[in-house]
């Protein structure tokens, strides 16, 4: 930057919704970049920084210098700052914080301090105005920058620390963090391949002699294959390899979860929904910004389209952004764009270490990956320009971050593309109600698949009323005998069984025999879940436990009885049902061990495990041919979620655990047990009808006026203190009607409900209030809110009192 731009515009993390204007000590003037970090003083403290460009005002009376510059990089284009602004307005969360979110966490926790020579002090060198020890320190920096630790060991010397303060107050060194990455290496493998020709008078003996064949006929292998062909072979290749008939290369090894190596794959031929799916993006793509709504039947090769799709992009030089719900599924997504498009991904997610993440994201930086895979979060990878944004499985709710920056990804997606002028590509079985929406509003560009690859089949669904099986106890309450019947007949043809149950544990809840109360979170007032492994109740919102061999906390009563059904009870009759089964169970309890996922899904691929039990989890994208039958024991419990997505949700479920089953060669089936066979997300994900469904739901939502027809903003108020939580929502709530009855004309359209206690009133010791705001206008809803929060910052950053500003909720709980 030049003199003229030595003030900058800083982002501080702090929860204020500016930037600030600091000018620069000309010193530090080469080191300044947008995307680096930078010590800045602010009040009494200092506080890191993120530059985000030159001072937008600079008045330069009372502006304050920077400290420090902390990094040698950039830590995101500058391309992306409007991304960040873009963030910040629209969920009301402050700049700096955006970009702390944005960026790979732990990033200070790897910085060491690093001195490198500034051009002030080559000339204080080269005008040998310095002392003898400033010279030898200056003059090891001129060959290169050098961490302050060795910088001892270099000299072979004991450097005062003031010595160091000196050289960097005349500005003749500068004092930065670099990032030290935890190097990952890579696994590497041994591949052979023939080197100079046998010549007839060579002499080897009949084993070398076999080796030298095997390559000349199969050409290059590994040695892991040559060894399987030829038992001795590390040996003699290393023989041969001496004498010069062979040449051994190590080359980079990518593994799968299951741990076997990734194979190069060539593409399939495309079927005609296929091509034309891929030529209508295509023909779009030279155009700038557009949204493709993907909405392909399970199984019907929507990965293909976007690995098609991509190729196009990567061939014009653009990176890809592969946006996938979580972690199992992104390794599977990681797989198939390996084999490919072999080295140039990187992954973007929380199984990684911080480490590793970092040097996923510095991959990225530097241009060496132009492919990113992730969850949510690697929506930010910090690529300078995007070709391509997918979006599997958009409808999915983990897109949306329930944290600190609550943002929905999707959502995100698509605004990114548009400022990157891109294309937008968003694939589901079972689209959002807003996607959709947005289709057929013409936002979003609708394409289809609507036929499985191969004509593979949908599978049947069939539906057994749980209200016939009411009057039984035990077991069969809850696998019917249609259920019983054909889960036997799978097991006897050596076929898989996925059991599907929306709820952890074993039981759903311990009801005290004698008063009638159930057992209940100290802290958060929910029901407590029985866990029969742990003989424990658990609280699934704190994860509070306690034994559960109690008694009962209202009367003392010793006779506690359990209630309903989990995942745990299911496996447990299943097993008592099927005792030479194979029957394992996934959810959350059975998950937490990093790598216990996909030990599950190893033995789902290796047919180790008969009968598979679990929730959402297995409903999600996974593809094992030799699943044939699916059960969902109860598709109520989410039906009765106290939510407006609940009937967009149970429909996803079913459509989602449905297309599990049938993928592979043989026919699949469904048994759908359900106490509310006629309801209509049960009858229309029966036939999987997507667009009965959507018609219904629409119209539902159009009535009461909730999304797609209005935007939501939720305000979650919370707090330890019963009476001051209450207290202050209803403040909040009063502020809020003041507000809209002092501009009518603009706020009109913005509804106040609540505030009200939470459903869940109580979560980890605290009391839940909640407001929701409710528009059919975004930008009166959006105004209402920044200006609410503008006109009065102590109310939304109360110390004893918090309040949440959830902008587009997907849980109203
Ligand atoms: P979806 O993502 O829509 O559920 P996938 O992309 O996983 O479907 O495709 C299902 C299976 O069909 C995969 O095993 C995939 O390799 C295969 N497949 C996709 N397209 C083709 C094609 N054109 N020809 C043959 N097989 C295909
Ligand atoms: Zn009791
Ligand atoms: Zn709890």
């Amino acid at each position: 930057m030049t003199d003229a731009q030595s003030y900058i515009e800083v982002a501080v993390a702090l929860p204020v919704n500016q930037t600030f204007t600091y000018s620069v000590p000309p010193f530090l003037s080469p080191f300044i970049a947008v995307g680096k970090r930078v010590l800045v003083p602010f009040g009494q403290r200092r506080l890191t920084g993120y530059i985000m460009g030159p001072a937008i005002e600079a008045e330069p009376s009372e502006i304050k210098h920077i400290l420090d510059v902390l990094d040698q990089e950039p830590l995101f284009p500058s391309s992306m700052i409007p991304f960040f602004q873009w963030i910040s307005d629209y969920y009301k969360h402050p700049i700096g914080d955006v970009i702390k979110n944005a960026l790979p966490g732990g990033l200070t926790l790897y910085d060491y301090a690093s001195l490198s020579i500034t051009d002030r002090g080559k000339t204080a060198l080269k005008n040998k105005t310095v002392t003898a020890i400033q010279e030898s320190v200056l003059k090891l920096l001129e060959t290169g920058p050098c961490r302050l630790k060795h910088l001892n060991d270099k000299l072979n010397l004991n450097l005062p620390g003031a010595l160091i303060q000196t050289l960097q107050r005349n500005g003749w060194i500068l004092k930065t963090r670099e990032l030290r990455t935890a190097s990952t290496k890579g696994r590497t493998e041994r591949h052979i391949e023939l080197g100079k020709p046998v010549a007839a008078t060579d002499r080897l003996s009949k084993a070398r002699r076999k080796i030298i064949d095997i390559l000349g006929q199969q050409g290059e292998m590994s040695m892991s294959e040559l060894k399987k062909q030829a038992p001795s072979a590390t040996r003699l290749v290393r023989a041969l390899e001496k004498d010069g008939y062979l040449t051994v290369r190590h080359k980079r090894v990518y593994r799968d979860p299951f741990g076997e190596p990734i194979n190069a794959d060539t593409a399939p031929d495309l079927n005609t929904e296929q091509q034309n799916v891929i030529a209508q993006v295509n023909d779009r793509l030279s155009q700038g910004f557009a949204t493709f709504l993907l909405q392909g039947v399970t199984g019907s090769g929507k990965t293909e389209v976007y690995m098609q799709v991509a190729a196009g992009v990567l061939n014009q030089q653009k990176s890809v952004l592969v946006l996938v719900p979580e972690i199992a599924l992104i390794t599977q997504m990681e797989r198939r764009f390996r084999a490919r498009f072999g080295e140039r991904i990187a992954v973007l997610h929380s199984g990684l270490s911080a480490g590793e993440r970092f040097d996923q994201w510095s991959l990225i930086l530097q241009g060496k990956a132009p492919i990113a895979i992730g969850a949510r979060s690697a929506i930010f990878a910090p690529f300078a320009a995007v070709g391509l944004i997918i979006v599997d499985e958009e409808h999915d709710a983990s897109y949306k971050q329930e944290s600190n920056l609550r943002y929905n990804a999707r959502d995100l997606a698509v605004v990114r593309a548009k400022q990157n002028n891109c294309i937008a590509l968003l694939g589901s079985a079972t689209p959002s109600i807003q996607s959709y929406h947005n289709a057929q509003t013409d936002k979003f560009i609708e394409v289809n698949l609507k036929q499985r690859i191969q004509q593979r089949s949908l599978p049947a669904i069939k539906i057994v009323d749980l209200r016939e099986s009411m009057g039984y106890r035990g077991i069969r309450r809850f696998i019917s005998a249609e259920l019983h019947r054909s889960i036997k007949e799978t097991l006897d043809r050596s076929e898989q069984v996925l059991l599907f149950i929306n709820r952890r544990g074993f039981a759903n809840f311990a009801l005290c025999q004698s008063c009638g109360q159930a057992m209940r979170c100290k802290y958060c007032d929910i029901s407590l879940t029985y866990h029969q492994k742990a003989n424990a109740l658990r609280c699934h919102y704190c994860g509070f436990s306690r034994a559960a061999t109690i008694s009962c906390d209202s009367c003392g009563s010793s006779e506690i009885k359990k209630i309903g059904m989990g995942t745990e009870k299911i496996e447990a009759t299943v097993q008592s049902l099927f005792p030479e089964a194979r029957v394992a169970r996934m959810d959350r309890d059975t998950t937490t061990r990093k790598g216990s996922i996909f030990k599950l899904l190893k033995g789902l691929n290796d047919q180790s495990i008969d009968i598979l039990v679990g929730t959402q989890m297995v409903a999600k994208g996974h593809d094992f041919p030799n699943i044939t039958l699916v059960g969902i024991i109860c598709a109520d419990l989410s039906l009765s979620f106290p939510d407006f997505r609940a009937g967009e949700r149970t429909f996803q479920l079913i459509a989602q655990v449905a297309g599990r089953a049938g993928r592979g060669a043989s026919p699949g089936r469904v048994i759908l047990q359900t106490y509310n066979p006629d309801h209509f997300s049960i009858s229309t994900a029966q036939d999987q009808n997507f667009l009965s469904f959507y018609n219904q739901e629409i119209h539902f939502r159009k009535t009461l006026k909730y999304p797609p027809f209005s935007r939501m903003i939720h305000l979650k108020i919370s707090g330890i203190d019963h009476q001051l939580t209450r207290d202050h929502a209803a403040a909040l709530g009063e502020l809020c009607l003041s507000l809209k009855t002092s501009k009518p004309s603009v706020y009109d359209t913005v509804d106040i409900l609540g505030p009200i206690e939470s459903s869940l009133a109580k979560i980890a010791r605290r009391y839940r209030w909640q407001i929701l705001l409710k528009g059919t206008h975004a930008n009166a809803l959006h105004q209402f809110i920044s200006r609410l929060m503008a006109d009065h910052p102590k109310v939304f950053n109360d110390r004893r009192v918090r309040v949440v500003v959830d902008v587009d909720p997907i849980s109203l709980l």
